[in-house]
This record gives structure tokens, sequence and C-alpha cells, in this order.
């Protein structure tokens, strides 16, 4: 590594610092990947369910609903243009009461607010004719929510950011930052112990520890807003009898911390149902077969034919949620920190659902502030 080269610091190879690499490379040299696990994309962004978000979910106006519906455009656009898998199936958010259709005509308001211009209502009629075996009083079809190989994603971006000059640091953790003049001094540990860089711009994507690391930049981050809630989802693979059981991802109406045990389906064409969410204090990616009854119910509601031997734990994956139990909404950060004295340094906390939707949107937001 020549210190002399460095520009640009990205902390974190995870989808997010992934795009923005390949987003930063094209436009300056010396750009740095810092990431501390042997290779990318091993952590948050290789634990979710793939799914491209049209951009329901979050409050108009919201960095978490614009880049959503942006990201999304983004994502179909580079998916088609480089061979990406992906299918544009359609998604299903099912009432099956009147309480939850009331929620669901909220939902569709925000949705269009948003942007999101082809949502449907579906009567019981039509959702019988789309998901037969989904049972509610009616639905809401968002057309253009869509599935990924996140991998091949991730893996484009790295290309992507290479063949731009990037240069990715793997087995190296980040455990200093500090800032020295203009500057910025990064300890870095790696196989063979603590290396010091110096970075003109520091880039914090390091999702479950990005707010460790702005506190190793100075920032008290329980006072900035910054510190982050751990919230784990676990998923249970379904394997009926018939592959086709649904055509469609199909969605409850959302709860308080997550969107609701749902029916997802890879790329590859396997069911799986998740994520619940339930706030832990350390990460474990275990899944507790004791949820299995939980999964059961929650989705027995709107799929009556399931059946429990269906069911079989599969992985689990963890937000980082800038919001407690109990908290109101709260927006990704993505912030220039040169109020706080520190110019040079943009920190990226709380980048949990629809980060992977957003990425692209979200590496062009970054590097706007850099101009
Ligand atoms: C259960 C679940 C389901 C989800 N489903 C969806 C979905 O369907 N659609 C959607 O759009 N979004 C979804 N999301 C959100 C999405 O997965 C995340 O927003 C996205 O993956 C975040 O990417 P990231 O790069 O910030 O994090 P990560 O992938 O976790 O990357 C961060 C990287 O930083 C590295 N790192 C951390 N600390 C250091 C350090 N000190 N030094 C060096 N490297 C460091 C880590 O090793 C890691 O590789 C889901 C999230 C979860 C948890």
């Amino acid at each position: 590594m020549h210190s002399s080269e460095l520009n640009i610091a990205i902390i974190g190879a995870g989808v997010i610092g992934l795009a923005v690499a390949a987003e930063m490379a094209q436009k300056h040299r010396g750009v740095y990947v810092f990431e501390r696990n042997r290779t990318f994309g091993l952590e948050t962004s290789s634990r979710n369910s793939e799914v491209i978000h049209a951009g329901i979910y979050n409050p108009p106006g919201s960095l978490k609903a614009k880049l959503c519906v942006e990201g999304r455009e983004l994502l179909y656009e580079l998916c088609a243009r480089h061979g990406i898998s992906h299918r544009k199936l359609g998604k299903i958010i099912v009432a099956v009461d009147e309480d939850e259709f009331g929620k669901l005509e909220r939902l569709c308001e925000q949705g269009r607010e948003n942007g999101v211009d082809d949502l449907r209502f579906l009567s019981r009629k039509e959702l019988r004719q789309l998901e037969p075996e989904v049972e509610g009083i009616g639905g809401l079809l968002s057309p253009s929510t869509g599935i990924l190989d996140v991998h091949a994603l991730m893996s484009f971006f790295h290309s992507q950011a290479k063949r731009s000059g990037a240069e990715f640091v793997f087995n190296a953790e980040v455990i200093g930052l500090e800032k020295t003049g203009t500057k910025y001094r990064l300890g870095v540990r790696d196989r063979e112990g603590i290396q010091s860089v110096l970075a003109r711009i520091v880039i914090n994507c390091a999702s479950l520890n990005s707010d460790q690391i702005a506190q190793l930049a100075g920032i008290d981050t329980s006072e900035a807003g910054y510190r982050l809630h751990y919230c784990k989802g676990e998923y249970f693979s379904l394997s009926p009898p018939q592959r086709d059981l649904v055509s469609r991802l199909v969605y409850p109406v959302p709860e308080e911390s997550g969107l609701g045990i749902h029916i997802t389906r890879d790329i590859e064409g396997k069911l799986r149902l998740g994520p619940n969410a339930y706030y832990i204090d350390n990460i474990d990616y275990k899944v507790d077969d004791t949820h299995k009854e939980a999964f059961y119910q929650a989705v027995k509601r709107f799929l009556p034919a399931i059946e429990r031997e269906w069911l079989a734990p599969d992985f689990a994956g963890i937000r980082s949620k800038l919001q407690g139990p109990g908290d109101g909404f709260r927006d990704f950060v993505i912030a220039h920190e040169d109020k706080r004295g520190l110019p040079g340094l943009i920190n990226l906390i709380g980048i949990e659902s629809p980060g992977l939707t957003a990425s692209p949107a979200v590496a062009r937001y970054v590097a706007g502030m850099i101009e």
C-alpha cells in the first residue's frame, strides 16, 4: 500500500461500500477499500431477502424513500445491462381483515407519494386469481418489486471498482481513526500487525460497526443519535411438495420493527419465510428452531395450506437500526461531518432495509457530497 496514493478510504466492503467504491473510482484516483473479512460481502449484504423494493414503506421525503425509488430504477437498469440475475416478479401485501385493509390504504397513499406509480388494489377475487393459495379480504399489488442475485451485484460493483483503479485491502480491520491536519490517520490491523495510513477522505460503510467507527473519529455517538441497535431477522426455508405454491412475493401488512414474516423466493426459485424481528445485544447468526411455530402461525393467516413440516431453519441476518425498541421512524444517516469539525469524513449509519435496493443511489448521493 502506498500511503501517498491514498486519497479516499472506504471502510467496509458490503454492498454499500462496494457501490460507493465503484462510483468513486470512476471519478477519483487513490480509492482504497478496507475490509476486515477475507473477501467482500460476507455480512449483512449476504444475509437478507434479496428483494428489490418498490419504495412503499418509508415516509415521503425521507432518504429511505427517495433513495429506494431511485435505487430500484438504477438497479433494474444495471441488472439488465450487465447480465445480473434478477426477476421483476411483483409482490402482494395481503390484508386478512378490515383493519388491515385500512392500513393497506394508507400504505398505498404513502407509496404513491414516494413515486411508486404502479400500485393496484386487489379484491378478494383478484387475489384468488393471482395467488390461488393465498387467503385474504384483499391486497395491494406492487408489480415493480423484484428479486436479484445479491452476490452477482456485489461481484459486479467489485469488478467495476477494480477496473476503474480502486484497491481492495482484505483482512484489514480499521481500529483507529484520527484527524491530523487536513487528513485522517487510519489504524489498520492486518496479518502483519497494525499499519498506519493517511487519507484525505474517509467514507464509513461499516454497517454493524459504523457507530463505533464514528466514535473512533471522536464523535459522541449518543449525543449525535448515532448509536446502533441490533435487530435480528431469521429465515426458515419452505419446501412444499409443489414449488409453485405462490408465484410472487407475498407479505402481510407490516409490523413495527420489520415488514412482517413474508414469503420470499430467491433467484433459484427457493421459497423462504422471514425475516422475524427482535432486538439482540450481541451478534449471533444462529437460527432458533423454537421460533418455527411462530413462523408457521404468522404465515398460516394468509396461506392456510402451509404445513409445519415444510419449514426448516435456514439463516439469519442482523439489521443495524438507529431506532431501538418502541422508537419512532429513523432515517438513514448519510452525513458529511464538516459541521462537527471533521471535513472529509462521511458517515453512513443505520443503512438497514432498503439499503440493498438503494445501494446505487446511495453511492451517487455520497459522490455528490464529495463534489
Ligand atoms: C434480515 C434482513 C433482510 C433484509 N432484506 C432486504 C431486502 O430484501 N432488500 C433491501 O433492499 N435491503 C434489505 N436489507 C438491508 C440490506 O441487507 C442492507 O441495507 C445492506 O446489506 C447493508 O449493506 P452494508 O454494506 O452497509 O453492510 P454489510 O454488508 O454488513 O457490510 C459492511 C462491511 O463492513 C465491514 N466492516 C465492519 N467494520 C469494519 C472495520 N472496522 N474495518 C473494516 N471493515 C469493517 C464488515 O466486515 C462488512 O463486510 C435486509 C437486511 C436484513 C438484516
